[in-house]
C-alpha cells in the first residue's frame, strides 16, 4: 500500500474537496476536515493543509494535484540513533511503540507507555501535534496527550514510589524495573488490539536486546515477535513519540498529586534544588512521608539529610 501526502494552499484544497465530493465519507477524527473513499484510494484532508492519499491508487490520484509540495515518504534514519536497522519506509508502518519517563527524577514515579499507531493514522497523529517529544514542552504534552489517549490503543503504567522503593530494596535494578514495565505495557496493548497485530514493535532502547530479555526471563509472557530496539526511537516512528507523550502526561499528573499532598511544589530532576525541597518536606511531614514520594535510594536522600542536620537551606 502506498501513501502520498501533499501540502496544498487553501484554494487548491477547495478544488480537491469539490472533485471528491461524490465519494465523501464521515470521519470525525480530530484534525480531519474532509475525507473521501474511492474503490482503491482513501483521501484525507487535514486542518494544516495536508492532503493524504492512501491505497493502491494513491500515486495516480496525487498526480492529479501537482500544485502541492510533496512532503512525505522517506525519512532517512538519523545517523545519531543506535540500534536495529529498520525496514524501508519504517515511519509509515503500523507500529506499537514504547517509552518511559521519570527514571532520573528523585520525586515521583516511573511511568511507561506503549501505544499502537496503524499506518493510516500516522498522519493524523502528527496532525495532533506529535513531533519528536524532546522538542515538546510539558505544557504542550499536557494538551496533546488526552487526544492521543482517546485516539490510540495504548497502555500506561505508573509505578508509584512506595512500590518502587519496595522492589528496589529487594535488589531490582532500574534496568530490570523498566524492562518489566515495557514488557507489561506491550502485553496490554497487544491484547487490546487483538486480533489485529502490528507490523513491528519499537522500544526506545535503554538496554541492549540481550540485557533487556535477561531482565524479564522469568516472566510468563515475554513479547519477542517483531520487536526492534533503537535509541532516539521517537524520531523513527510517531508511535514512540506518542508513547513518550502519554508516559510524560501520566508522570506530570502524579507530580501534581504529590504537589497537592505535600502542599509544596514538587520539582523534577535530581538537582540541589531537589535536595532543599526534600529537606523541607522531611522537617514538615517526616521521613515516612518523604520516602513515600521519592526514589529513596537516590543520593538526594543523603544530601537532604545533611541539610536537615545543618538546617542550612
Ligand atoms: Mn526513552
Amino acid at each position: 500500500m502506498s501513501n502520498e501526502v501533499l501540502l496544498m494552499p487553501a484554494n487548491e484544497i477547495e478544488k480537491v474537496k469539490a472533485h471528491y465530493l461524490k465519494y465523501k465519507i464521515e470521519r470525525s477524527a480530530p484534525g480531519v476536515v474532509f475525507a473521501a473513499k474511492l474503490s482503491d484510494t482513501a483521501i484525507t484532508i487535514y486542518k494544516s493543509g495536508k492532503v493524504m492519499f492512501q491505497g493502491n491508487g494513491a500515486s495516480r490520484e496525487a498526480a492529479l494535484w501537482n500544485g502541492g509540495t510533496s512532503s512525505t515518504t522517506t525519512t532517512v534514519k538519523s545517523p545519531l540513533t543506535k540500534g536495529d536497522t529498520l525496514p524501508e519506509h519504517f515511519e509509515l508502518q503500523s507500529v506499537v511503540g514504547s517509552d518511559e519517563t521519570g527514571t532520573g527524577d528523585y520525586f515521583g514515579p516511573i511511568t511507561v507507555a506503549a501505544c499502537f499507531v496503524p499506518a493510516h493514522q500516522v498522519e493524523l497523529v502528527k496532525e495532533l501535534g506529535v513531533k519528536d517529544s524532546k522538542m515538546l514542552t510539558d505544557e504542550l504534552m499536557r494538551r496533546i496527550a488526552p487526544d492521543l489517549m482517546k485516539t490510540l490503543t495504548h497502555s500506561v503504567l505508573v509505578l508509584k514510589n512506595e512500590k518502587y522503593n519496595e522492589i528496589q530494596g529487594r535488589g531490582w535494578s532500574q534496568g530490570k524495573i523498566k524492562a518489566m514495565m515495557h514488557n507489561q505495557a506491550l502485553k496490554h496493548v497487544l491484547k487490546k488490539m487483538e486480533p489485529e497485530k502490528p507490523s513491528f514493535i519499537l522500544i526506545d532502547q535503554f538496554a541492549e536486546r540481550g540485557i533487556y530479555y535477561n531482565h524479564i526471563k522469568m516472566e510468563k509472557e515475554i513479547i519477542r515477535e517483531n520487536v526492534l530496539f533503537s535509541t532516539k526511537a521517537e524520531q523513527l516512528h510517531v508511535s514512540v513519540a506518542a508513547a513518550s507523550i502519554i508516559a510524560r502526561y501520566a508522570f506530570l499528573k502524579e507530580m501534581d498529586r504529590l504537589t497537592e499532598i505535600a502542599k509544596t511544589a514538587i520539582p523534577k530532576g535530581a538537582s540541589a534544588k531537589v535536595d532543599e525541597i526534600a529537606a523541607k518536606i522531611y522537617l514538615k511531614h517526616g521521613e515516612e512521608f518523604l520516602k513515600s514520594i521519592t526514589k529513596w535510594h537516590f543520593a538526594n536522600t543523603q544530601k537532604a539529610m545533611k541539610l536537615v542536620q545543618k538546617r542550612k537551606f
